[in-house]
């Protein structure tokens, strides 16, 4: 079994196998369904039908349970999800909702275990822990 993401706000799966599925929004009221790749520096992404997202495009990303945004307080670009592997231990998740921007963060306790992307050294996770 892979790891499990869970929305940190109600705390139920939202992946279907290895997909993780949220919902997105645009800065001008555009809503879809986004599709992410639950291993993580996997960049794949898929978007529904009529829900046209290009490189660059900035979503809003958020819980398709309870509807809370996963946005992080204090870096709008930046979303975040909590996960658990396989021996049950808890992580959170940051990664960019800039669609074609490469950035992830894996944080356990106070401390950055794992980091993927070519733009994870636009973003200091210091302020992303500080949330926690
Ligand atoms: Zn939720």
């Amino acid at each position: 079994m892979s790891a499990k993401y869970l929305c940190p706000k109600c705390r139920i799966s939202v992946n279907v196998g290895d997909q993780i599925v949220l919902i997105g929004k645009t800065k001008n009221g555009l809503k879809g369904v986004v599709v992410l790749k639950s291993e993580l520096g996997n960049y794949t992404t898929l978007f529904s039908d009529d829900f046209p997202i290009f490189e660059g495009n900035k979503l809003s990303l958020s819980c398709p349970l309870c509807r809370a945004s996963l946005s992080t307080r204090k870096q709008k670009n930046i979303a975040h999800l909590k996960m658990i592997d396989q021996e049950d231990n808890e992580a959170t998740i940051f990664f960019s909702q800039i669609y074609g921007e490469k950035c992830t963060f894996k944080i356990e306790g106070k401390q950055v275990t794992q980091s993927f992307g070519d733009d994870k050294d636009q973003y200091k996770p210091d302020w992303l822990i500080e949330e926690l």
